[in-house]
Parts: C-alpha cells; structure tokens; sequence
C-alpha cells in the first residue's frame, strides 16, 4: 500500500491510499484500503490517518477511524498509531505470526505526523512544500 496524509496551506486536511493488494489474494477479496475507516480516514476536524499490511486486521479494528479518533481525544499521532497497532496485537493475543505486519501513519490538524508499526519498521518520506520550494526528507518509523 501506498499511503499519504496532508495538510495544505489553507490548513486543510487530506489523504489517499493505494494498494497492491495481499500476494496471493483470494479471489474477490477487497482488503482495507478502500473501506474509508479502515485503510484511510480524514476529518478536516482533527487529522488524517492511512494503513498498510493485513487488512483483515485493520477492517476488524476500524484501524484509521480509530486513530483519528484518538487524536480527536488528544493523542499525538504517533501514540494514536501505537495504541491502534496495541488494540490488534491485544486482538491476536500477542502471539507472533509472520504475516501480522500492520503499520499507520497519521497526521493533525498542527501538522504534526507519526507513524508506527508491529514489526520491522518502515520507511516514509516528508513533503514541505510553498509556492518556491519543495523539501523531501527521508524517513524511518520503528
Ligand atoms: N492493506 C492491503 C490489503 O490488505 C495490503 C497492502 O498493504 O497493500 O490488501
């Protein structure tokens, strides 16, 4: 999946997401990416979040309505991605599986952007952008 939060300069919130969609995928299986609440929400009230990884997990838990959620409530968006990756991992009982990858990313309405995810990381790139230059940074989430 590929996805992306934003907030512009008029201080509105946005966000998209892709997906290439689980290898091997049963057929007809639809994934979380385009079930709004699930693989993206926005609420130009409080933030926007997106998802990746097993999306059976992310649906089960309304993952990225649950983040924005959590930022409504006061949650930086890196603790609000952490406590929804806690809520699946509580769901799966802290068993280890190979496939349980889920990550999110979410961004408040002050601009304010984290990630986090279940295992190994993942990589991400930050956009500043005004009418005469573009910035991209490079980054890790753990
Ligand atoms: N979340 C997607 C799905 O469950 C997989 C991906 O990250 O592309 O189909």
């Amino acid at each position: 999946t590929i996805g992306m939060v934003a907030l512009d300069a008029q201080g509105n919130l946005s966000g998209s997401c892709t997906t290439s969609g689980m290898a091997f995928k049963m057929r007809g299986r639809l994934g979380d990416s385009p079930i709004i609440g699930a693989g993206l929400f926005v609420d130009n009230e409080v933030g926007a979040a997106t998802a990746t990884g097993l999306g059976e997990e992310v649906i089960k838990i309304c993952g990225t309505h649950l983040v924005v959620e959590l930022m409504r409530q006061g949650l930086k968006p890196e603790e609000a991605c952490k406590q929804a990756v806690e809520r699946i991992l509580r769901k799966n009982k802290y068993q280890k599986r190979d496939d349980l990858q889920v990550g999110f990313i979410a961004i408040n309405k002050q601009g304010e952007y984290g990630g986090y995810c279940i295992q190994g990381g993942f990589n991400f790139a930050v956009c500043y952008a005004d009418d005469h230059n573009v910035l991209i940074e490079s980054k890790h989430f753990q």
